[in-house]
């Protein structure tokens, strides 16, 4: 078979449209699982295109809906498609197009944040980490309401290697808001810099590819919507555990407009802050008064590196958590209690900030 006849093979027979299932089965969207349909197919062959090529791969799509990106994915020539919905209204409309592609289409009534992709596909199709990645991608148009706490489920799944990385380097093309898109893709110095950017771009190349307008979806989101690619990385940037790297940064973005060492102190219980942060600061060679969005991923990188050599010594710091130190104090004072009286709940024991150093 030639290749254009075989790819002619792929594409679905023809349907009722997207919109005239929806009318169909009378969907109306329920803000609450962050619905805005795309419905012009141009655009969800636009989003598919940024994952590259489909031919016979493997795709794993959170949230189908009513199947217009699902669409785009089947005909641009992917095989074996596993679709994640919540909603069970979607469910007849999934079915109807997966008789139309026939064993291609496996349809998953459940919740993107549970389900274990890692099940989902042979085992056969798996790299190995250090080559070429495999033919299996995740895709996406994300409910606003789990697309940041999955990307950072995801960056995590990625950094050990489990979930949907069993698989090897697996690429995902996603949507996110506009401005999340921006902050994932924000290089050194920009004002989108953050949290988001450091944890994705240590892990991955990340490729801000391109906006919709929210006028684009039915019905019209508040915001633009911007479309990500994720390759992982063979090398990540950072040899810290996922957890370590999470919480340094988390630490040194808190104050993001102060003198990175501000957010850096905070890593330590008060008796012992400025002398740990002055160490840390020295072993990772990076200048205290430089802000957070400045700082570079070697830069945070020395910084880790430099923090996990500090809990070498003392593992105690680890658990230290100052925003619980903060929670607690605040506590005992609305109690009018010694801090020390909080210090056995269930929520955790902070080292008390007289422990010594
Ligand atoms: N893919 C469709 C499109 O582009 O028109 C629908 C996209 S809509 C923004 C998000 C979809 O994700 C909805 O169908 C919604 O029901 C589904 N969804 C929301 N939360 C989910 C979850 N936790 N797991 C799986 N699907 C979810």
């Amino acid at each position: 078979m030639t290749a254009s006849r075989k790819l002619a093979s792929f594409r679905l027979p023809p349907m009722p449209t997207v919109g005239e299932l929806i009318k169909l089965y009378n969907l109306r969207a329920e803000k609450q699982l962050s619905q805005n349909f795309l419905l012009d197919m141009k655009l969800t062959d636009k989003i598919v295109r940024q994952a590259g090529s489909l031919r016979d791969a493997h795709v794993c799509e959170v949230g189908p809906g009513p199947g217009g990106l699902t669409r785009s994915i089947l005909n641009g020539g992917a095989t074996d498609v596993i679709v994640v919905e919540k909603d069970t209204r979607f469910i007849p409309g999934l079915k109807l197009l997966s008789e139309a592609a026939p064993g291609r289409l496996r349809i998953v009534h459940g919740d993107i944040l549970t389900y274990r992709m890692d099940r989902g596909f042979p085992v056969n199709i798996s790299k190995p980490w250090g080559e070429d990645p495999p033919n299996l991608h995740i895709i996406g148009n994300l409910p606003f309401s789990v697309s940041t706490p999955l990307i950072i489920k995801w960056l995590e799944n990625m950094a050990n290697r489990t979930g949907p990385f069993l698989y090897g380097r697996t690429r995902l093309t996603l949507t996110f808001q506009k401005e999340v898109a921006e902050r994932l893709t924000a290089s050194t110095g920009s004002k989108q810099r953050s949290r988001l950017s450091i944890m994705a771009q240590y892990l991955c190349t990340v490729r801000n590819c391109f906006t919709i307008p929210g006028r684009a979806f039915v019905p019209k989101p508040e915001v633009d919507v911007g479309v990500v690619h994720f390759t992982p990385l063979v090398q990540p940037q950072i040899q810290q555990p996922f957890k370590l790297v999470e919480k340094v940064v988390r630490n040194i973005f808190q104050f993001r407009r102060k003198h990175c060492h501000k957010g850096i102190e905070k890593l330590f219980p008060e008796a012992c802050r400025v002398e740990l942060t002055q160490e840390m600061m020295q072993k990772a060679d990076v200048d205290p008064t430089r802000r957070p969005t400045e700082l570079t991923i070697p830069e945070i990188r020395a910084l880790v590196d430099a923090y996990a050599h500090v809990c070498n010594h003392e593992p105690s710091f680890l658990n230290y958590e100052f925003r619980e130190e903060l929670r607690l104090k605040h506590l005992a004072r609305q109690r009018n209690m010694p801090m020390d009286a909080f210090m056995d709940t269930p929520t955790g024991t902070p080292p008390s900030p007289q422990q010594p150093c």
